[in-house]
């Protein structure tokens, strides 16, 4: 059997385990359920038996999926409301629409994109949360801000209004060696605890995804993005 409340159940069991095995408490473990490339119908299922938050890394299907949301939460009478994280790359004429439409952004790597972010942030929905992207594992091709550089953007995203900087967020290259995994967590985790020592008081490292849940908790994780997990193989062609 593989349905999505049935991974969600076998995701939730295995953050407990290794919640268990790291001393970690798995109330501190958010699950964001990365659903790009899956339909507003897919998203839907996972709301109705709890699963709250949602990641997306396309603007355009994000947005499309969002108000196909609404309209099958409307069907089916889902009094569930769904918290929408964009976790993709941002070009810097994209950010109103992200600033109108999620309550998360992970992927924020410079100042200009916070700066826009903070400007554009409707008032009346509160103030966005931030996690920045850091590139941890120094490939050029990678998104993410480079650790020289972090306090400096930490400090300025800070003060920006309408905006609340809440931790930091990292995607490392891919292995399948726990040790590996860990080491890279383990950056990201050191580099949170300067920030909070420098007087920045964050409170979120998203890291960790399907294939490296359990390295990312024993690191310290506190928020999981987990993709196909949930909701099995994407198809990019579709
Ligand atoms: C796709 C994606 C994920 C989820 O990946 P899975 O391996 O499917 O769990 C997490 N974070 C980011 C930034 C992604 O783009």
């Amino acid at each position: 059997m593989s349905s999505i409340p049935h991974n969600l159940q076998v995701v939730h069991d295995a953050i407990t385990l290794a919640a268990r095995r790291y001393d970690r408490n798995p109330t501190e473990i958010a699950l964001l359920a990365v659903s790009k490339t899956f339909s507003a119908n897919e998203v839907v299922q996972a709301l109705q038996v709890g699963q709250k938050s949602f990641g997306e890394n396309y603007l355009q299907e994000a947005i499309d999926k969002m108000q196909q949301v609404e309209q099958l939460r409307v069907e089916l009478s889902c009094t569930a409301i769904p918290e929408w994280h964009f976790i993709g790359p941002i070009q810097s004429n994209k950010t109103r629409p992200i600033a109108e439409h999620f309550s998360w952004v992970h992927s924020v790597d410079r100042e200009k994109i916070a700066s826009r972010l903070s400007e554009q942030r409707p008032e009346a929905l509160g103030d966005l949360q931030i996690c920045l992207q850091v590139n941890i594992s120094g490939e050029a091709s990678k998104s993410g801000v480079d650790p020289d550089q972090l306090l400096e953007l930490a400090q300025r995203v800070q003060v920006l209004p309408r905006l609340r900087l809440r931790g930091l967020m990292a995607v490392p290259e891919a292995s399948e060696d726990i040790q590996v995994q860990r080491a890279a967590f383990q950056r990201l985790a050191q580099l949170g605890q300067t920030l909070i020592q420098k007087n920045i008081p964050i409170d979120t490292l998203s890291m960790g995804m399907s294939g490296d849940m359990e390295a990312a908790i024993a690191e310290g994780s506190t928020m999981l993005r987990v993709g196909s997990a949930i909701f099995g193989k994407r198809n990019y062609a579709v």
